[in-house]
């Protein structure tokens, strides 16, 4: 894409209203622009990163057998009669139509979700399933000051799934975690997962993934040695302690975001709605439900939380809205670069305007995209500066060896 004819554009100052990083760095750089607090537009580069982040958790959930649907976003009021949500749970939006007619928007679906898969679950033999979907969710939060941290509007990964036997729940979140960890090792981050107790509904047990960030709102305790963590709020262990599982570490406490969370639903909503299959004896049963969740827009906030220095974002490969920042300076044109890279498949976003070196400089460290090209009269022709956003000093090279450099 060619940086003229972007419609967003950057900002040198952080907006006032903003608190965290992810926020000022995001709406300076010009990936998301607030409409109110917990709303954003996603621009451009900011949709680009979306969809990225999007694109991981869809390939590993795909690979765990999830199957993907979309449900709709608006509920009729009933089906959250039904499980008790419409009174009690506290951020639920409430809508009333032109007739009267009341309804509520998605802040998350097992209303939607469990009498659909059961219409099409007869017997033992149609399970288990997993379906999910990653649609926009709606909470009336009271703080929403954290950027994409914490969105009255946000984009979520939701998966059910659907079980025999408890047995066969934990099989499939083992496999769910891993999955969950390969997601946000891809993202660049590295996520724990704490053992905490139920939401609103059950007894049952819920794991969270956090990842370490003072711009988090969750306390964690976690082992310095192995893998134990746990949600500081609920928890009887005490930092400085002795680590309860494999007795030899200390538990360190630390700031987190919770970046997903597992729910074992058991039978509540199966029950709820009264929908059940026939079991190998020939008896009806209610199935075991999973609720898998992922906050894609809020581990977007929380990428830029934990990959940023004082010029801006340093976006990993792997999410970053283009892989290279082409930078033509001093009336040089890159168009010749622009165009191979493009054939080769490298998304570019190509900076063909007329501005100083210096005001391009700082634009691209802020926009952080990974690899930066510089032509320019003084670099000489047949010869770009290559430099990586994580990099202090650019090289020198021919384009040729520059070009097979970025496509490996
Ligand atoms: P939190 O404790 O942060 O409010 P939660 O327990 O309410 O999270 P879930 O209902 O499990 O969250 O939702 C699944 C995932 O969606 C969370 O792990 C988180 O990553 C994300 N999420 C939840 N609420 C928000 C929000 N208001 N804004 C952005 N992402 C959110
Ligand atoms: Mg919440």
């Amino acid at each position: 894409m060619r940086q003229s004819q972007l419609f967003s554009k950057t900002e040198r100052n952080a907006p006032k209203d903003e608190a965290t990083i992810n926020a000022q760095l995001l709406a300076r750089a010009g990936f998301v622009s607030k409409l109110m607090a917990g709303a954003y537009s996603y621009l451009p580069l900011g949709l680009r990163v979306l969809n990225n982040i999007e694109n991981i958790v869809r390939e590993e959930m795909n690979a765990v057998g999830g199957q993907e649907i979309l449900m709709p976003i608006i509920h009729p009021k009933s089906i959250w009669a039904t499980t008790g949500g419409w009174d009690k749970i506290d951020v639920l939006f409430k809508i009333k139509s032109r007739t009267e007619k009341e309804y509520a928007l998605g802040q998350s679906e097992e209303e939607v979700v469990t009498p659909l898969v059961m219409k099409y679950v007869n017997t033992y033999k149609d399970l288990p399933r997993a379906v999910y979907q990653i649609n926009w969710k709606f909470r009336d939060e009271l703080r929403s000051k954290s950027g994409l941290l914490r969105g009255v509007e946000f984009l979520m990964k939701d998966m059910y799934s659907f079980h025999e036997t408890q047995a066969d729940f934990e099989r499939f979140y083992a496999e769910v975690k891993k999955a969950y960890f390969r997601v946000y090792e891809r993202m660049g981050l590295v996520a724990k997962a704490t053992e905490a107790s139920g939401g609103a509904f059950t007894q049952k047990v819920s794991y969270e993934f956090m990842v370490l960030t003072d711009a988090g709102e969750d306390d964690i305790l976690y082992c310095d040695v192995c893998d134990f963590c746990v949600n500081a709020e609920i928890a009887k262990e005490k930092e400085g302690g002795q680590c309860t599982r494999c007795g030899k570490g200390t538990l360190a406490k630390a700031r987190a975001s919770e970046v997903g969370n597992v729910f074992d639903l058991g039978q509540k909503f199966a029950k709820d709605f009264d929908v059940t299959y026939t079991d190998k004896e020939g008896k009806k049963q209610h199935p075991i439900m999973g609720c898998f969740g992922i906050g894609i827009s809020r581990a977007m906030g929380v990428v830029v939380e934990k990959f940023h220095d004082e010029k801006g974002i340093i976006w990993p490969e792997a999410v970053a809205p283009f892989r290279v920042h082409l930078l033509a300076l001093g009336g040089a044109d890159g168009a010749h670069i622009y165009d191979s890279l493009q054939k080769a498949g490298v998304q570019v976003l190509y900076d063909d305007r007329e501005m100083s070196a210096g005001e391009k400089f700082a634009e691209a460290d802020l926009i952080g995209i990974p690899w930066r090209i510089v032509v320019s009269p003084k670099v000489g022709d047949g010869k770009v500066e290559v430099k990586r956003r994580t990099e202090k000093e650019p090289r020198i090279m021919d384009v040729k060896e520059a070009l097979e450099l970025i496509k490996k």
